[in-house]
């Protein structure tokens, strides 16, 4: 059995809407031979969430994460992250808060949009709430909210202050979920084209996110975005964005296999705190 590309970078845990204790999604690394592991709460918000890290408890947080750091030393390379909204021009990755945070990485990811109506909307939901939410707070404009959605991703991409991008197109899932063939049509690739190449532009790394893997078969970015990543010669790294400690390692020997037919021969590792380029080792 291979060990290599054994690494995640998108873990959440009890601190934020995680269903254990970090110290098991680090057992679990351990167990299944990762070489290094990175624990990525949501970041706390300017307002509160039941899904975010609470800002007070931040301290507890990079305490556990050191505590465990000392635990498992020469075992794993465990690292702290967080996963920060993309708010707005105040509150983002790049944000004075976030930068002076002693964290080894960030991810730059957008689940909230504001609406016409002045309403927050948490566009990271299951199928049946975003449609409902794209009635009640966007009258129904699908794209209009798609391209909101990018926009503000290419405005997080300009703003930087993060290590990858979050699941880059998750949106497309929920969207298809509302007009079948979205994804096919032209205004839809051109604006997604022009996110890719902005991200390409400005030197950031995307993650493929392989949460939805097991249940849907999909990765973000969509796998048919692959070739634009080989082209567009932008790094990738696989996360699963894992919520429960038994889903560390799902979809992740299946997205290195579809990089690698697409062409694209290293991910980017955590190696002694610095990103490295580490060969795909294709079974
Ligand atoms: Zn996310
Ligand atoms: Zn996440």
């Amino acid at each position: 059995m291979t060990v290599a590309n054994r690494t995640n970078y998108h873990s959440h845990c009890s601190f934020c809407d995680g269903k254990a204790p970090i110290g098991d999604f680090v057992a679990e690394a351990v167990r299944r031979g990762f070489t290094s592991y990175g624990v990525s709460s949501h970041a706390p918000l300017p307002f509160s969430a039941p899904w975010t890290l609470d800002r007070e408890r931040v301290g507890e947080y990079l305490a556990e994460i050191a505590r465990l750091q000392d635990l498992y030393a020469g075992r794993i390379e465990l690292y702290a992250g967080m996963e920060i909204d993309y708010l707005d021009e105040t509150w983002n990755p790049a944000s004075p808060y976030f930068q002076q945070l002693p964290l080894d990485y960030r991810i730059g990811s957008v689940h909230l949009l504001r609406a016409p109506d002045g309403s927050i909307v948490d566009i990271d939901t299951a199928e049946e709430p975003f449609a409902r939410n794209l009635e009640a707070h966007f009258g129904g404009d699908l794209r209009h909210l798609v391209e909101a959605y990018f926009d503000k991703l290419i405005r997080m991409v300009e703003t930087g202050g993060f290590d990858f991008v979050g699941h880059a197109d998750k949106m497309s899932y929920n969207a298809s979920f509302c007009e079948k063939g979205l994804r096919e049509r032209t205004w839809f690739r051109d604006k997604l084209r022009a996110y890719f190449e902005r991200i390409a532009a400005c030197g950031r790394m995307v993650e493929i996110n392989t949460k939805k893997y097991g249940s849907c078969g999909v990765f973000f970015p969509h796998r048919d975005l692959f070739g634009w990543l080989r082209e567009l010669r932008i790094p990738v790294t696989v996360n699963s964005d894992a919520h429960r400690p038994e889903r560390i390692d799902e979809g992740r020997s299946e997205a290195l296999a579809a990089l690698y037919d697409a062409g694209i021969r290293t991910v980017a590792e955590l190696r002694a705190g610095r990103w490295t380029e580490v060969p795909i080792d294709r079974p």
